[in-house]
């Protein structure tokens, strides 16, 4: 894309055979953009992810125009037929249930395929749970991390918990309720309790919450709660103060690698590098 049809782009009206990325709100509808109204209105058809979600949207702002469902059980059909569509000269735009379509959502899917077919993307941009928690986290914003869910498995999850408890950078996760706690006691196995946090619960909408500020806290404060709505934890990263080697996974470590046929004192050498302790404290360990 050269710079004048980058010019032209900044116009309010869809063009022709482009695909808009639209972002919509995480939970209060005025938060959605003028741009983003116009986009829904004018496009030959709106790709969403749940059509009864974005109807609420449409709705509101009186705004009628086809409607296709995209998502994941779908993509393998919808998206060449978006594709195709596309080539045909249709302006079409995609919206998630909630914010911006691509975080943690199937927007991912359907902007990689557009890309790789030559197809000019355009993103109208909206609110994201993630951005929107850790500015109002109060923890360090200009360097952070995302990482979205966490995976189910568990010794996949145990890897991105531990590369959390040592990053200095700020995390972020998305968690469903059910599993807050869960999250809550492995990030305090890892972390410690020491570690601030804060968890926003139900960003921008009624009963939005933000609960801080330390881990210990904050699994005291949903403690025997039932937990609902939307959840978006943001945790500071790590801090001198903070250092909580996990001790429990050094031990499976150093006890692994001595199976694989380490000495007890190389085996301790290397983790006491890997985790910043003295090989006196690993040794201890067992
Ligand atoms: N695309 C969305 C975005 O831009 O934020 C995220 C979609 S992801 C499928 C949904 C997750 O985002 C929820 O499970 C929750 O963790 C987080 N989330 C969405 N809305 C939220 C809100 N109002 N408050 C807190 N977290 C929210």
């Amino acid at each position: 894309m050269n710079n004048n049809s980058l010019l032209s782009h900044r116009t309010q009206e869809p063009e022709k055979g482009i695909l808009y990325i639209v972002g919509t709100p995480i939970g209060n509808l005025n938060d959605i953009s003028q741009r983003a109204l116009n986009i829904l209105k004018k496009v030959s058809l709106v790709a969403c992810e749940d059509t009864r979600q974005t109807k609420k949207i449409m709705n509101k702002f009186n705004i009628s125009n086809k409607l296709i469902s995209f998502n994941k059980h779908n993509s393998s059909i919808k998206i060449p037929k978006i594709v195709k569509d596309l080539k045909e000269g249709k302006s079409i735009a995609i919206v998630s249930d909630a914010g911006m379509p691509g975080i943690c959502d199937p927007g991912e899917d359907i902007t990689r395929s557009v890309k790789s077919e030559d197809i000019d993307i355009i993103c109208v941009p909206g609110a994201c749970a993630a951005i929107t928690a850790l500015v109002s986290s109060g923890l360090p914003s200009s360097s952070f991390v995302f990482e979205g869910f966490l995976p189910r498995k568990q010794s996949d999850r145990e890897i991105v918990l531990l590369e959390i408890s040592k990053n200095k950078k700020t995390t972020i996760l998305y968690e469903s309720p059910k599993r807050l706690i869960k999250l809550l006691k492995e990030l305090l196995e890892f972390c410690g309790g020491d570690r601030e946090i804060m968890v926003a619960r139900e960003l921008t909408k009624k009963f939005e919450e933000h609960i801080g500020n330390n881990i210990n806290n904050v699994i005291e404060f949903f403690k025997d709660k039932e937990i609902i709505g939307e959840i978006t934890v943001v945790i500071r990263g790590i801090r001198k103060r903070d250092f909580n080697p996990n001790k429990s996974i050094i031990k499976k470590d150093l006890n692994d690698l001595i199976d694989a046929g380490l000495s007890l004192s190389a085996a301790s050498k290397y983790l006491a590098k890997k985790n910043g302790l003295k090989k006196s404290e690993v040794y201890n360990l067992i």
